[in-house]
């Protein structure tokens, strides 16, 4: 089949976006490849302090008359930001496919997901308000306000390059707050593409910056006096010992959403057609490079004529995932985001096999592809059998496209097998009976939970949660929580005579 056009034709060198300018960087700049295709299709900065501590002074120079603009004023330009999105929606979802790799459905889907955010905060005037008490004494009345509080910085992960900036800079600027956004330095052209749509939304120089790089910027970012709070989304050893940390000793507030291994719980009573198509899509969408994705299948009973019908199934579908570039619509898998990450999927299904699991289905050769560019980022669906949780594959993140399958006996079994994991995001169970969909909910520590959904995220108005070695912090982002996190109560006390 045809690939769709690329946006991104010619290597450009990505800017900064300070101050309502687009500012050149001079300094070391890294090289950001299709991994579907291997070409290089940008260079972006690798900031210094310097771009870190302009943008911050930008943000905190723009705030006083910021906060002062209405709530009304201030959805107005979310709403025309909203509309611009709309407009290039096509365009930034097929970025997003260039420089990650996805396929252009998953594009689409974050693309949609993105924008939600942005129309949730659109009702800022009406989410921000307070409440208030007459006569909480006698001729003195207390009421709330929720305040903004200055500038914060939003520190993003490579796997949802377009959308997941986007959980939190909707609500931080609907509420009144500047912020400095500092994207992957892996993925940085939908952000690059979004920021244009934000400048000609309207927004007052300062109020939105974004400054691209790594390590360096992120310091900048945990040690400026100026910066209130951070979200973050990424990984559980950045986030825990060094975002969630740092946070602490500097006294700012902070959202950390980490790392998962998801159980994927498939009780005797499912219905198979639907369990195994929603397993195709949590196992291997996005190519298991999801927060959600599942990880670990725990198939419950003890009846081997169920369990071998189900898995020669589940390997049948998995088996004719067609993988390749993902501008060609066909394609129902992309490749993993680099080199790199590809080698380290392969280390772990080296691992499985050496502590005695076993291959099902071997992605490294069983592969249905269908691209020009076969050596390139590539791996099929894999699939391991008889993973017990004290195996690498069975405990801890590899964020490919692996499935590795445990059984159980029961569901007390299955629970009590996710729990004792450390990770707590989004687990789910498949089943038709109400009892067992209920125990799950009640008892699994999981985040997000799925009751016949394989990807559990959350819609734009509820909050992205998480629990465990999978969040620290105690609001999330999106929606209400997101507001309340970008907002202090501010409680006024009067007495009237
Ligand atoms: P990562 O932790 O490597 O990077 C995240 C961000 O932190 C990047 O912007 C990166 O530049 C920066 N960073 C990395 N190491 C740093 C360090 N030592 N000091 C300061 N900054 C540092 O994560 P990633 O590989 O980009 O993303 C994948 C991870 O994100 C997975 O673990 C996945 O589960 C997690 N994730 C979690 C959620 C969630 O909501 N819980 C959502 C998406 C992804």
């Amino acid at each position: 089949m045809a690939l769709l056009e690329e946006p991104i034709k010619e290597v450009s060198l990505i800017k900064n976006f300070i101050d309502g300018e687009w500012v050149e960087f001079k300094g070391e700049v890294k090289d950001i490849v299709n991994p579907a295709t291997g070409k290089t299709i940008a260079r972006v900065p690798i900031s210094t302090k310097g771009e870190i501590d302009a943008a911050v002074e930008a943000a905190k120079a723009a705030f006083p008359d910021w906060r002062r603009t209405t709530p009304l004023a201030r959805s107005r330009i979310l709403f025309r930001l909203k509309e611009l999105l709309e407009e290039n929606f096509e365009e930034l979802s097929r970025i997003q496919t260039q420089e990650h790799g996805k396929t252009i459905d998953e594009s689409r889907g974050e693309s949609r997901r993105g924008i939600e955010n942005v129309e949730v905060a659109c009702g800022i005037p009406t989410l921000m308000q307070g409440y208030y008490s007459e006569d909480v004494a006698s001729g003195i009345d207390e009421w709330v306000i929720p305040t903004p509080l200055g500038v914060f910085g939003i520190i993003a992960p490579f796997n949802f390059p377009f959308m997941i900036p986007l959980w939190s800079a909707p609500y931080a600027v609907a509420t009144g707050n500047c912020i400095v956004i500092k994207p992957s330095s892996e993925v940085p052209l939908s952000q690059t593409r979004l920021t244009e749509l934000v400048e000609e939304a309207g927004f007052p120089p300062g109020v939105w910056n974004v400054v691209h790089g790594g390590r360096t910027v992120v310091d900048g970012m945990l040690d400026h006096p100026d910066i209130v709070g951070i979200t973050f989304v990424g990984s559980t050893p950045t986030g825990r010992d060094v975002i969630y940390r740092r946070c602490g000793e500097t006294g700012k507030r902070v959202i950390a959403q980490c790392g998962a291994k998801n159980f994927l719980t498939v009780m005797p009573d499912c219905d198979v057609e639907r369990t195994i198509a929603a397993m195709m899509t949590s196992f291997f969408g996005n190519t298991g490079q999801r927060c959600l994705s599942a990880a670990n299948c725990v198939v419950v009973g003890e009846d081997d004529g169920f369990y071998n019908s189900f898995m020669e199934k589940v390997t049948a579908v998995a088996s004719k995932i067609k993988v390749g570039y993902g501008l060609d619509e066909s394609v129902q898998m992309g490749p993993l985001r680099d080199k790199e990450k590809k080698e380290k999927v392969i280390r772990y299904i080296e691992s499985g096999i050496k502590e005695g699991a076993k291959l099902r289905l071997d992605g490294r050769k069983n592969m249905k592809i269908v691209s020009d560019y076969p050596d390139t980022c590539f791996l099929g669906p894999t699939i391991f059998e008889n993973v017990t949780p004290d195996m690498k594959i069975g405990s801890e993140e590899i964020f490919g496209p692996v499935m590795s399958v445990m059984r159980v006996k029961d569901l007390d079994e299955a629970i009590e097998l996710a729990n004792a994991n450390p990770f707590g995001n989004g687990h789910s169970i498949f089943t038709t009976s109400g009892k067992s969909a209920r125990e799950f909910q009640y008892n699994i520590t999981s985040g997000n939970v799925g009751i016949n959904i394989g990807v559990t995220a959350p819609m734009a108005f509820f909050p992205f949660s998480g629990m465990k070695d999978s969040f620290f912090g105690v609001l999330h982002t999106q929606g209400r929580e997101a507001i309340r996190f970008f907002t202090e109560s501010k409680v006024i006390i009067q007495r009237w005579f």
